[in-house]
């Protein structure tokens, strides 16, 4: 049998796997599992009853202050209700139609009623009950009894049928915006193929540990970050980035979990446990996404808890004053309310936002782009500035010719190099790692005290000499046309050229942002000749010579300007300002973890253009929703008034109601087909 039950009070993602271990080492549970994101804890055990006691049990023994709860609404197949409505109108037809007895036809009618009405007054009673609340199963509820009662009972009849067509229609469609989603899922590995001694046996991906060694094999996903230690292969990069290029791997190089091996043998050591691999970054980001939810989905909640009370209570007073003060029949007036209440029914309104953002961030992961909330993707629309930091971001960060010229003498060119390299072998810099790249040497040196400046350069001792690696100002030098000088005690005495490309998608990227209205500048820790070079080839200012902590200074006084910013960095110097920023864009090399940490939205490739497309994204959820709300609500003001002098029959009043929520359900899935990406 298999169980689903709520979690609360569980804040800690370790917490959950540890209760996730528990409760799949019990003897009586086949299978358990922890979903963090949603709260859900989904049990497969042969018990058939008390299942929650003894689940709650072990759970308590592990974390005292979780509580496991029973599900509210049960898992609804749509199967089920498809034979439950068509058993309803079988019934129902057979009631009005056969030339039977009227005691035995009203049975039949009743019947038809319960079936069809029974699944929807469960959810009205227990919302009512548990949460204190009236919701659209209630209103749906009373006009079909108070139609009934009235003798209008085919009409009651079609409120409920036409009700759960649409939500059986409703549920395909969230189900189909679902599998946008649920196909990015899919990146997750169900294996690893450990290595162990000679052999290799296939293990859980999550029994892995760092320094392990795995063989991936052509076709497998690669199932935790590493670094291949043998053989070469191409990796169908397309779950993370969006987009089937083909990377070429070989010894040396750091490939990603979720990665698609598509032809040679490789070994990799793994260098990051699976809760730390890229696809389980990612995973939890999109898991988590709706949880951080934008201003207008909060309002559409809050509104529609207070909207359906306040629709009954109009209701009420409708008939209460057309009693008093008009000469319609009692039962006239009962049947305009009802019929009031069933268009008043908030779904389409309820359903269109949450499902706008759903189904738009679910897109932007199809294009390798992670957005972290639907508050991010609802502020990229009012974007007024967007500042980028140049290396790596607006520039390729993949230094290319790496020249050292020697200023003193003293020392040889082998010598320097040698001092360069094993320094810049502990940085992260995007500089440091083009450098041990380009500039060879094998000689291992014993490096102390390193340090890393950030937007400066590094220090360390060498042999009890003082080094220093960085821009012109770091090492107190008078030119400033090598990206990189070379102190020893406090002495200039040498200097690397190393250049970098800017990108390509650069130049069109900040053209049509220009074209958008949106403020496009460079903060850069560049030299100002660089610099000033890299910003008159794009057209955009620059400020340069900053220190990471002079970015966030100058992106702040934007900020109190109350202008909505945008920084765009790399995730790896940049944290604090992107953290700072409105909304923070990481371009994040192929899904390097910093990155996804560090910001709000994340590149996975590092094209510049997708910036362009998300922004283009939110403008054209934002567009969606409007519609969606606008479409819904004037319907059903319209179909209200008509209702009110009696023009429009209860059953069309449901009709509108369905149809309304289908047409802005399938309004909104044209977001997965947006094409401007
Ligand atoms: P940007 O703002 O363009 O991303 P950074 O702030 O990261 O640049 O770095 C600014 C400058 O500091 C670089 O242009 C370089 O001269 C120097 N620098 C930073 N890190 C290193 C390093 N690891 N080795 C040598 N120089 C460095
Ligand atoms: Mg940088």
């Amino acid at each position: 049998m298999k169980y689903k039950f709520n979690i609360k009070n569980l804040d800690c993602a370790n917490c959950a796997r540890k209760i996730e271990e528990a409760l799949n080492n019990d003897k009586n549970i086949t299978k358990a599992v922890v979903n963090f994101a949603n709260l859900k804890l989904t049990i497969e055990t042969p018990l058939e009853t008390n299942v929650l006691k003894y689940v709650q049990k072990i759970v308590k023994n592990i974390e005292s202050d979780v509580i496991i709860y029973e599900n509210e609404v049960k898992q609804e197949d749509i199967y089920d209700n498809i034979i439950i409505l068509l058993l309803g109108i079988f019934l129902g037809l057979a009631g009005f139609i056969l030339k039977v007895n009227d005691t035995l036809k009203e049975i039949l009618i009743v019947f038809s009623y319960i079936i069809l009405l029974f699944k929807t007054f469960l959810k009205a009673l227990k919302m009512l009950i548990k949460n204190k609340t009236l919701n659209e199963n209630f209103l749906i509820t009373i006009s079909c009894v108070g139609a009934y009662l009235i003798n209008e009972k085919i009409e009651g009849l079609m409120v409920i049928i036409l009700y759960s067509i649409g939500k059986i229609l409703e549920a395909k469609a969230v189900n189909n915006s679902r599998k946008a989603i649920s196909e990015l899922m899919n990146i997750k590995p169900e294996y690893a193929n450990k290595k162990m001694g000679k052999k290799f046996i296939k293990t859980n991906p999550e029994d892995i540990k760092v320094d392990d060694i795995i063989i991936v094999k052509p076709g497998e996903k690669i199932p935790l970050d590493g670094t291949v230690i043998k053989g070469s292969s191409s990796l169908n990069t397309s779950a993370l980035t969006g987009e089937s290029t083909l990377l070429k791997v070989m010894k040396g190089d750091n490939v990603l979990s979720g990665m698609i091996n598509e032809d040679g043998i490789i070994e990799i050591k793994v260098t990051s446990s699976y809760e730390d691999s890229a696809v389980s970054k990612i995973l939890e980001l999109v898991e988590n996404a709706t949880d951080k939810k934008a201003k207008q989905e909060n309002f559409v909640s809050k509104m529609s808890k207070i909207y359906t009370p306040t629709v009954f209570i109009l209701a009420i007073l409708f008939v209460l004053f057309g009693s008093l003060f008009t000469n319609i029949e009692f039962d006239n007036l009962l049947y305009r309310a009802l019929t009031f209440l069933v268009i008043s029914c908030p779904c389409a309104i309820a359903i269109s936002v949450p499902l706008s953002y759903f189904a738009s961030i679910g897109k932007a992961s199809k294009e390798g782009i992670l957005i972290k909330g639907s508050t991010y993707l609802d502020e990229l629309k009012n974007v007024d500035r967007i500042i980028f930091d140049k290396t790596g971001t607006i520039t390729t960060g993949k230094f290319e010719h790496a020249e050292l010229i020697v200023l003193d003498k003293k020392y040889s060119k082998d010598e320097l190099t040698k001092i360069v390299v094993n320094g810049e072998k502990l940085s992260n810099h995007p500089i440091a790692k083009s450098i041990i790249n380009l500039l060879d040497t094998c000689e291992n040196i014993e490096i102390k005290d390193f340090k890393e400046h950030k937007g400066e350069g590094i220090s360390f001792t060498y042999n009890g000499k003082k080094i220093k690696l960085g821009n012109y100002k770091f090492c107190q030098f008078k030119d400033e046309n090598a990206l990189i000088y070379i102190n020893i005690n406090d002495k200039t005495v040498g200097k690397i050229n190393i250049t970098d490309k800017i990108k390509e998608s650069a130049k069109p990227t900040i053209n049509s942002l220009k074209n958008k209205g949106i403020i496009c500048e460079i903060f850069t820790g560049d030299s100002k000749t660089k610099s000033l070079e890299t910003a008159k080839n794009l057209d955009i200012d620059v400020s340069y010579e900053l220190l990471p902590n002079d970015k966030y200074n100058l992106l702040e006084k934007y900020i109190n300007k109350k202008e909505v910013v945008a920084f765009v960095g790399d995730g790896i110097n940049d944290a604090p300002t992107l953290a700072l920023a409105n909304i923070g864009i990481s371009m994040g090399g192929i899904g390097s973890t910093s990155a996804i940490e560090a910001s709000d939205i994340v590149i996975m490739n590092d094209d510049l253009l997708k910036i362009n497309g998300v922004i283009d994204l939110s403008h054209f959820t934002n567009r969606i929703i409007k519609q969606n709300l606008i479409f819904a609500i004037s319907t059903k003001v319209i179909v209200l008034i008509l209702s009110a002098f009696n023009i429009v029959p209860m059953w069309l009043a449901v009709f509108a109601d369905v149809g309304v929520t289908l047409l802005t359900i399938l309004n909104t899935l044209r977001i997965l087909k947006f094409k401007k990406m």
